[in-house]
């Protein structure tokens, strides 16, 4: 753990081992009650440092840590596999983007800014002059899931700090080594002591804790829809963004540019084993190209390497335990024997599960309202538009979906009546640069990020008025 810019033990630990093979990893220490109090203690002196900060000095702060990651981003990638189980190139992609997320919140910082009311447009505003600036909430906590532990948590660091404000961060269980390796770099970068705590340990245990704490704020979250709605029922009146899961529907249409659509839908649907809120789940396919899509992703698939995630070949490894692969293979027979036919992949090894398409999935199969977080897409056909879009919608979750086609008037169409948050045209629901807004409707989350949005929620807004 590190609070209040120094390793904190609390006498217990955990050991983490690589998803992929079971080999030992790191021992990593057992927050409990004491060091979450620890860490709030600490965050309280670190916000009171961080909102005496000017804005450049914290966008400063924020580039000289993007330039340690810079400098590290060999480890802090190692360590991003070894706690994931992900393929080492993926964790690089991530590393690089955990930089672009923090430069987006450094210049965010410097922009941080309020507006002048119109307050003299009503008569009793006259001879007034009215503005409002942004200040620092004060302590953040932040929750973050397993599958992308260094971008995710920089989207809640990086805007929080730029606001002002101190963090107590509680990485998920299985990865908390990239955080913790994260909060030293802040360190490193000069920031003030408690400015960003790690607590590693239970979720259900410390994650309640720091929801609960008076000392909070805020409760920003990234993970499952379940444990989301458990901590908005006990948030209170702290103020909760929610980042939780998908369902993605991915539409391509009669004049897609099929190789465009396929180079981009293969990896979509299968990096990190479709452990990404954003994977794509379901498939549409125009009737008169599902044929000839179905043959050349058929194909793509082929030259997916499935192997150790260390080896710089690998494209796929395991799941992040192998109780989630055999949940994966669950729902995959579930949805045969609904009526399903698997066409390719889906046999698993300990926790890899090999990429798997299924088609013909019915509507009450688990894979078709649920959110399976494996490797597994649904095929599925439409002759009109419409019907694609509708049953892109029906499921409870509503994040990002994509659609392929060179016709204008039918991509924005979609756009507009798609229920999401976020639509892609000519590319993959997963597509995300940092400094977008994202998030979700529905099921899929409150609330956004990218630095933009998510300083917005980090920061209240506070008015003066001058007679
Ligand atoms: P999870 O909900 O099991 O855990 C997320 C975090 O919550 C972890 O740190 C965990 O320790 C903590 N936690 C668990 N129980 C808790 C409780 N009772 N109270 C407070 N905290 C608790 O999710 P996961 O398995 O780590 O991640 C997968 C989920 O995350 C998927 O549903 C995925 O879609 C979602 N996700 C969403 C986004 C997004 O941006 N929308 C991004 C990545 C992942």
């Amino acid at each position: 753990m590190w609070v209040g810019g120094k390793a904190l033990s609390s006498g217990k630990t955990y050991e983490l081992r690589l998803p992929y093979d079971g080999s030992f990893t790191a021992r990593v220490a057992e927050g409990d009650e004491t060091s979450l109090e620890a860490a709030c203690s600490a965050a309280a002196a670190g916000a009171a440092a961080m909102a005496l900060m000017s804005n450049a000095e914290r966008s400063d702060l924020l580039f000289r840590v993007v330039s340690l990651l810079n400098d590290n981003a060999a480890e802090l990638s190692e360590l991003l596999t070894l706690e994931t189980g992900k393929p080492i190139k993926e964790s690089r992609i991530e590393a690089d983007r955990a930089q672009q997320t923090l430069i987006a919140s450094a210049i965010v910082a410097r922009e941080l800014t309020g507006e002048a009311i119109p307050i003299d447009g009503s008569p009793i505003g006259k001879g007034r002059l009215a503005m409002t600036i942004r200040e620092p909430l004060g302590i953040i906590g932040a929750i973050t899931p397993f599958n992308l532990p260094l971008n995710l948590a920089l989207h809640k660091v990086g805007p929080a700090l730029a606001g002002g404000n101190a963090i107590v961060h509680k990485p998920s269980e299985q990865t908390p080594l990239s955080a913790i390796r994260l909060a030293q770099l802040f360190t490193e970068a000069g920031a003030p002591a408690g400015a960003y705590n790690v607590v590693t340990g239970d979720g259900a245990k410390i994650g309640q804790q720091l929801v609960r704490d008076p000392r909070i704020r805020m409760i920003t979250f990234t993970g499952s829809v379940e444990v989301g709605k458990e901590i908005k029922n006990n948030a209170g009146l702290k103020r909760v963004t929610l980042e939780l899961g998908g369902n993605s529907g991915l539409i391509v249409d009669h004049d897609a540019d099929l190789d465009l659509a396929v180079s981009r839908a293969v990896p979509g649907c299968f990096l990190l084993s479709g452990q990404t809120c954003l994977s794509v789940q379901r498939i549409y396919a125009h009737e008169s190209v599902l044929s000839a899509f179905t043959t050349r992703f058929l194909t793509a698939m082929e030259a997916l390497q499935i192997g150790h995630p260390m080896e710089e070949s690998t494209d796929i490894s395991s799941l992040i335990s192998e109780a989630e692969a055999k949940r994966v293979e669950s729902w995959i027979e579930d949805a045969i024997k609904l009526g399903a036919k698997l066409i390719k992949g889906g046999k698993r090894t300990g926790a890899t599960i090999t990429p798997a398409v299924l088609q013909h999935v019915p509507a009450e199969a688990k894979m078709s309202c649920d959110e399976i977080f494996g490797p597994v897409v649904a095929l599925n056909s439409f002759s009109d538009l419409n019907d694609a879009i509708h049953a892109v919608n029906e499921t409870p979750y509503g994040l990002q979906a994509g659609i392929f086609t060179r016709d204008l008037t039918r991509a924005f169409d979609a756009a507009r009546r798609l229920k999401v948050g976020g639509v892609i045209i000519n590319d993959i629901p997963g597509f995300r640069a940092d400094q977008m807004p994202y998030g979700g409707v529905k099921n899929s989350g409150l609330g956004r990020e990218g630095p933009r949005y998510a300083i917005e929620e980090m920061t209240e807004m506070k008015l003066i008025c001058w007679r």
